[in-house]
């Protein structure tokens, strides 16, 4: 399968953080990856592979190096979480005229009402009783079918709605899941309950969000566009995914790691988000198993060069003037360095000079971002890392078109640049 197709398919299998680990872990044991638990005690000789998981919605992939504790990981980190909407406790609410909405938050800063009018559907997961009260039963669950749509207003009640229209997150952005249920109120128990095979008194509780049933699509004269929601952070993991599994060609003396936090969209300040301690946990046991000691994570992090992937803003044909004059990535232009004078991003000249080299030494062509100057622009994964280790490295993202919208566009060319990239350095 070529680079967009299984692209592709891992969005589509990917509708919310949870399967986007899953599919990860799919891909993993295929290639011979094995799990391990941070609960258990780990042995490790160079050239295993193994992951971790962490709460279902972070994974942590590693192919052991040859050269000893203290040679160093070469890191490939992106995010598994999207912006969107959570469905809250209690959250049916039956309407006048029989129709029933689902009342919802909204998870980090999705583009509101790119969400208008798009057939829609559930996912997540689900804790079920289990006979250790400490340890419910958690499974994964996935509507396939569309089961509610958030309805936009009519423009015959709203003649202005094209000069702007502020949009209230609780009023309206709910969405509509029936026009006479028979059980209101009852309605998503009873669809786990249907879904999952489960019975009603074992729904503990359940992390469960709307994703778009819309399935990823190439576009263009050319097909040479990718349109799809979750671009990002998913493309990003798709490319560093593909070049770790092509890194198992080689041996290494690096330990090159694949690891994909969940929680970026809301600031990463969760046990399974990049601002907890659990990739520094999880090199220490890399360094300890082979024969470190506590130092050996600390001068292992001066051999090491981390890539955080996530995605950049491409130059927009309708919006010019919204980017920096002299920059201008376009898509299908190749990865973009982010530079950011305030370190919202941890590239310097240091981390760039590398991520460019390696784009040349694979033959792959290389942009750079810099925000406008009157524009602030977002933070991202690399920055935050750097707190719990003080890792050079480099902040960079293939470009893409509406950012944080239920459908993004990227360019195909720039994502088999990317994995080409990065493939590059999961070799050396
Ligand atoms: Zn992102």
């Amino acid at each position: 399968m070529n680079n967009i197709a299984s692209l592709c398919e891992f969005l589509d299998n990917s509708p919310v953080n949870f399967f986007a680990v899953d599919s990860v872990r799919a891909c993993l044991e295929e290639a011979g990856f094995k799990p391990l638990s941070m609960a258990d005690e780990w042995t490790l000789k160079p050239g295993d592979k193994r992951y971790v998981t962490k709460n279902g919605s972070a994974i942590f992939a590693f192919i052991v190096g040859n050269g000893g504790p203290e040679a160093g990981y070469n890191i490939i980190a992106a995010h598994s979480d999207s912006p969107g909407f959570r469905i809250k406790p209690s959250g049916e609410i039956p309407c006048e005229g029989g129709a029933v909405k689902l009342n919802t938050e909204v998870y980090g800063g999705p583009i509101l009402y790119t969400w208008f009018d798009r057939p829609l559907s559930i996912a997540g997961r689900v804790a079920l009783r289990s006979d250790n009260p400490l340890k419910p039963r958690m499974e994964l669950m996935r509507v396939e079918r569309p089961v509610m749509v958030i309805p936009h207003l009519a423009i015959h009640f709203n003649r202005q709605v094209n000069d702007g229209n502020k949009l209230s997150r609780q009023k309206d952005m709910l969405p509509v899941m029936a026009l006479n249920a028979k059980e209101p109120g009852n309605i998503i128990r009873k669809l786990i309950c249907d879904t999952l095979n489960v019975a009603p008194e074992d729904i503990l509780d359940y992390d469960l969000s709307l994703y778009t049933t819309e399935k990823a699509v190439t576009a263009g004269i050319d097909n040479e566009m990718i349109l799809s929601g979750r671009l990002d952070d998913l493309s990003m993991v798709h490319a560093g995914l593909t070049a770790l599994l092509e890194g198992t060609d080689t041996d290494s003396k690096y330990t090159r790691v694949l690891a994909v936090f969940d929680n970026e969209e809301t600031g990463s300040g969760t046990k399974q988000g990049a601002a907890s301690p659990i990739l520094k946990h999880v090199l220490s046991r890399i360094a300890i198993c082979l024969g470190g000691d506590e130092s050996s994570l600390y001068r292992a992090v001066e051999n090491s060069f981390m890539i955080s992937a996530d995605n950049a803003h491409g130059l927009h044909p309708n919006y010019v003037e919204k980017f920096d004059p002299t920059n201008h990535p376009v898509l299908g232009g190749g990865p973009c360095i982010k530079v950011n004078a305030n370190c919202k991003y941890m590239t310097d000249s240091d981390g760039a000079a590398v991520f460019r080299e390696l784009c040349r030494m694979a033959g792959v062509p290389c942009q750079t971002f810099v925000n406008h100057s009157d524009v602030a622009g977002g933070s991202t994964l690399g920055n935050i890392l750097t707190s719990q280790l003080p890792l050079r490295g480099v902040d960079m993202g293939a470009p893409v078109w509406a950012m944080h919208s239920a459908c993004e566009t990227a360019s195909c060319a720039d994502h088999d640049y990317t994995i080409r990239a990065f493939a590059q350095f999961m070799k050396l």
